[in-house]
């Protein structure tokens, strides 16, 4: 069973032909309210993938954060540790999608800076009795520690998805047994600008020094890079025609740590992982853009 520990955002999206300029006004159009957010894209990946979810986030007390609720459950998602948080707004994400395919975000935490100690001291049992614990960076950090301590302590693998890209301490760094940054990420974490093979495994080694022994680098169409204990290389990803890459980190995180719950390989779990990202790109928006298990195995199948 996977534990997710994270983000739940409303995201407001609106396509651009570019991103506007600071003092511009633009005019976009397509706008909608998508669901969102890094953790809650993540558990739905996994969700949809096949694996058993328990999701630990917090909402607002207001009407998107219970109709996103609603549809965790819909996608089979355990959210009895998802908090509603008394006179707060669910988070929400601005979201500009340029006609490159390309997206800016901006971020209003809201609820989401509620998930503290005290949420995840209440949840404890879904960490302990998990088999992998997945989180990302869009909640506050002591939070993030301690659950990867807990996890730690009940043999728990952790998973740490370092987005949206900050620095981190060793303390974190050094209770994860996989990382799974993009380049950015990458970057700001080690101090390494991943451009290539030869740089992408520089990063690796540095993120192996600080005790992390599966180190994934995303490569966007390139695929990713991939080190275990020193060893690295790329693994390509599947060619598409991207429309719109929100939520393609997410799918891959979701999709791979699913099939690692079933015991693939590395090597056959990123295969999985690729798949169902690629199919995201081709679709717009968020938790709505992520494949289910099927449509992920017709795609590897074809
Ligand atoms: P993030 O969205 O977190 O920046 P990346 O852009 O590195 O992450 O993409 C994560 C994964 O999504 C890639 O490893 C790949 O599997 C898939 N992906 C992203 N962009 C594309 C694309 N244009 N075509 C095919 N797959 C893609």
């Amino acid at each position: 069973k996977l534990t997710v520990l994270g983000s739940i955002n409303a995201d407001h999206v609106i396509s651009v032909p570019y991103f506007a300029k600071p003092g511009e006004t633009l005019t976009g159009h397509s706008y909608h309210i998508a669901y969102g957010g890094k953790g809650a894209n993540q558990a739905v990946a996994a969700a949809r993938l096949g694996a058993k979810v328990s999701f630990i986030g917090c909402i607002g007390d207001d009407d998107i954060g219970k109709a996103m609720k609603t549809e965790f459950e819909k996608d089979g998602i355990n959210t009895r540790p998802i908090k509603s948080i008394a006179n707060e707004m669910t988070g929400i994400a601005m979201i500009q999608v340029a006609e490159s395919g390309e997206n800016s975000i901006v971020i209003s935490a809201g609820a989401n800076g509620h998930l503290d100690e005290a949420v995840v001291a209440e949840f404890e049992s879904e960490i302990a009795q998990a088999d992998y614990l997945l989180m990302q960076l869009e909640t506050p950090l002591p939070a993030i520690i301690q659950a990867a301590k807990i996890a730690k302590e009940n043999n728990t693998q952790v998973v740490l998805n370092p987005a949206p890209a900050r620095e981190l301490p060793d303390e974190l760094l050094s209770l994860l047994d996989m990382i799974t940054p993009n380049e950015t990420e990458a970057e700001i974490l080690t101090g390494v600008k991943v451009v290539d093979e030869a740089s992408a495994k520089q990063a690796a080694q540095i993120f192996h020094q600080k005790g992390i022994q599966k180190v994934l680098i995303t490569l966007g169409s390139k695929g990713v890079f991939v080190s275990e204990n020193g060893q690295g290389e790329i693994a390509a990803g599947f060619r598409v025609n991207a429309v719109d890459t929100t939520a393609a980190g997410d799918t891959f995180n979701g999709g791979l740590v699913t099939a690692m719950l079933e015991d693939k390989p590395l090597d056959k779990a990123i295969r999985f992982a690729h798949a169902a990202a690629a199919i995201s790109v081709t679709r717009k928006g968020a938790q709505s853009s992520i494949p289910t298990r099927q449509e992920t195995l017709d795609f590897l199948s074809q």
